[in-house]
């Protein structure tokens, strides 16, 4: 039987109605949404902000995409553009994690809701959601890899010498990579099982400015050259691939990789290409891979939420208190990858094709 077209119109409006809280549900529709991403010096970042715009884009909104040169500064003058051309929500990778609260002061006079993605914004109120990954996770991933690969945690009494290098110190993902990887190895470390022969321990000491490899590489060398005139490195907590390549530079220029000294066990994280074809040729050891498609549509719905009065969906209330407040979070779940499952994990997943490892 036909349906009256005054019930169908009707049921369209409600359709398109209003939502819990009385607001008109399709004021959003249409809204820009800008995305601030901190670099394309790395390849995740790039496929983060394309990720996020055709997340966005698949549900009506515009996306102004820009990105920083890994300058705070520019960072903030990209995001005061932002501003000033309306956009209704703003998405933020930051650069330098305390450089942002004026600009997200002036978001909040604006109205502008604010959603800290991957990396929390410090020092400020005007901060909605987190989106990211249990990044202390990633951390023990990382320091687990090692103690299992080392044979720790089967109860190996041998020694070893390992070295540790972490994120850039105004990134708030840094600590909890490392105080995540510290969990595991501080034990080692106390009963000299592992020895840092640089005696460099403190997360003050270890860091890598902007996660730059070339800074790690140079890092790497002086190690080398005032600590293993004698012995050998056996294992190297990296916390990111860009750095962990740096590092490979390095020690390829003291001769490991051969018979007489091989590889040590090196870490890292982002499965970037370079990164997994160097795992699968035997060079660098382990990565920490981070589904981002999964993480721009956690985020994009966060923001399609928010922008219409919803409660977006989140599953930790405790983790991450930007000194200001706790900030409510979606976090992902990071996975080791090495050799023994690349395919399984990056290729039957989809994030990479057979021949991109080529
Ligand atoms: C991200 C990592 C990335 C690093 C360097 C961190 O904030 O969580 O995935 O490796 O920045 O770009």
């Amino acid at each position: 039987k036909a349906v009256p077209s005054v019930v169908l119109l009707a049921l369209a409006f409600s359709a398109c109605g209003q939502n819990d809280n009385g607001d008109d549900e399709d004021n959003a529709k249409g809204a820009t949404i800008g995305v601030a991403m901190p670099t394309k010096s790395s390849e995740r970042w790039i496929a983060d902000g394309a990720n996020l715009k055709k997340e966005l884009e698949a549900k009506g909104y515009k996306v102004k995409l820009v990105f920083g040169e890994d300058d705070p500064d520019q960072q903030v003058s990209q995001i005061e553009n932002l501003i000033t051309q309306g956009v209704k929500a703003l998405v933020i990778a930051a650069i330098d994690n305390k450089s942002l609260n004026n600009v997200t002061q002036q978001a909040a006079d604006a109205d502008i809701s604010v959603i800290a993605y991957d990396r929390l914004i410090l020092g400020t109120k005007n901060v909605d959601y987190y989106a990211s990954f249990d990044n202390e996770k990633v951390g023990e991933l990382q320091g687990g890899y090692i103690a299992k690969k080392l044979g720790l945690e089967d109860g190996s009494e041998k020694k070893y010498n390992i070295e540790l290098f972490a994120g850039s110190n105004d990134d708030n993902n840094t600590r909890y990579f490392f105080n995540g990887a510290m969990k595991v190895l501080q034990p080692y470390i106390d009963k000299k099982q592992l020895v840092v022969k640089s005696g460099q321990t403190d997360l003050n000491q270890i860091t890598t400015l902007r996660w730059d490899g070339a800074t790690a590489q140079k890092r790497m060398e002086d190690i080398l050259t005032s600590s293993y005139k004698n012995g050998k490195v056996d294992a190297i907590l990296s916390p990111y691939d860009g750095i962990s390549i740096g590092i490979i530079s390095a020690l390829k220029s003291d001769a490991y990789g051969s018979k007489t000294k091989p590889w040590p066990v090196i870490t890292g994280q982002d499965a970037e290409l370079a990164s997994v074809k160097s795992i699968i040729a035997g060079q660098q050891t382990e990565t920490v891979y981070k589904d981002l498609r999964k993480l721009a549509k956690v985020t994009a719905n966060m923001v399609d939420a928010k922008l219409n009065n919803k409660k977006p969906e989140i599953n930790d209330t405790k983790s991450y208190n930007n000194l200001e407040k706790v900030v409510p979070a979606y976090l992902l779940p990071p996975v080791n990858v090495d050799k023994s499952n690349y395919v399984e994990a990056l290729i039957e997943d989809g994030y990479y094709t057979v021949d991109d490892l080529k």
